[in-house]
């Protein structure tokens, strides 16, 4: 069980995990999973925070050195 500050009770309280997911058009056209987990404060029920996590958007070919797939400002 997660504890946060819950603005509303003014005090450190227990939270109330929710978990989303939803899926999201990801760097290059496909479909990636992600996940949101929304926190609401188990006295006042009011929401707290959220995050997102999922897969970081990570290039195939990132190890190889090429950077030029995206032009730059001096392409104009
Ligand atoms: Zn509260």
């Amino acid at each position: 069980m997660q504890s946060q500050f819950c603005p509303n009770c003014r005090t450190v309280a227990n939270m109330i995990e929710t978990v989303t997911r939803r899926a999201i058009a990801g760097h290059d056209g496909k479909m990636d999973m992600i996940t949101i987990k929304t926190y609401h404060c188990e006295s006042c029920r009011s929401f707290v925070s959220s995050k997102e996590e999922g897969p970081r958007f990570v290039p195939e070919n990132s190890q190889n050195g090429k950077r030029s797939q995206h032009p730059t400002l001096l392409d104009w």
